[in-house]
């Protein structure tokens, strides 16, 4: 008879609110000195390009959409190019960025919402943005700390990740509750830097398979340093 193996449950340690600010504390410095100037990677003209780009992005690289986003940015012009251009249309050229059915569904009932509800403008707040199609909490943030300059967290699968591993949130399962999480230890005024240096941490060093703990200069404030069973 085959012999049952059972999984062991990992235990991660509690996090203390105190702690993880005090984390971030130390972090913070270390991170904006080692990307100076961390910013949104998407390549995007005005707030309406942004969404776009943003939409655009799941579950596709960065790269691949500042690819596409020239060209699609110079055909379909504005909200009107996009709200009345043909959705098969659309999804023919946004086919290489992937999932491309919903996402052409998205940008078109996005850019109907924008010219009915916000007069023809990308609304500027949270409250607004997440009531276009297809715009969930990240987008949003992304939209109103890049495009607009104001405070955004950014919990995409990089800020989710490292908040895991560096212990700075309990509720790293769900996007929404580390935002709220992240939005008591984090400054406002650090936000969206913060956001993009973790971001870019998690690209370089602490990366999804093998982090690079050896390497990494937050290593001494890190819980899940050298221990891959917290990984
Ligand atoms: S020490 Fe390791 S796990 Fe912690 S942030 Fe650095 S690379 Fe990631």
């Amino acid at each position: 008879m085959a012999k049952r193996t059972t999984k062991k449950k990992i235990r991660r340690p509690q996090v203390d609110k105190g702690e993880a600010g005090e984390r971030v504390r130390k972090i913070y410095p270390i991170l904006t000195k080692l990307y100076p100037g961390a910013r949104v990677a998407l390549r995007f003209g005005n707030p309406l390009e942004l969404l776009i780009a943003t939409i655009l992005s799941a579950q596709c690289t960065d790269a691949r959409v500042n690819m596409v986003t020239p060209g699609l940015f110079a055909k379909y012009k504005g909200a009107k190019g996009w709200a009345n251009a043909d959705l098969s249309e659309i999804e023919n050229d946004i086919r290489s960025t992937g999932f491309f059915r919903n996402k052409a569904v998205n940008i078109k009932g996005a850019c109907q919402a924008i010219i009915e509800q916000f007069d023809g403008k990308v609304p500027d707040t949270i409250e607004e943005l997440v009531k276009l199609p297809g715009v969930g909490r990240k987008t949003a943030n992304c939209v109103l700390a890049n495009a607009f300059g104001k405070p955004g967290l950014m919990c995409d699968t990089h800020v989710i990740r490292l908040s895991r591993r560096l212990g700075l949130s309990g509720n790293t399962h769900d996007a929404v509750k580390l935002e709220f999480d992240l939005a008591e230890i984090v400054p406002e005024k650090n936000w969206t830097v913060f956001s993009h240096v973790l971001i870019l941490h998690g690209r370089n060093i602490c990366r999804a398979r093998k982090p690079d703990c050896e390497n990494c200069a937050i290593s001494k404030y890190c819980p899940s340093a050298h221990k891959p069973e917290l990984w």
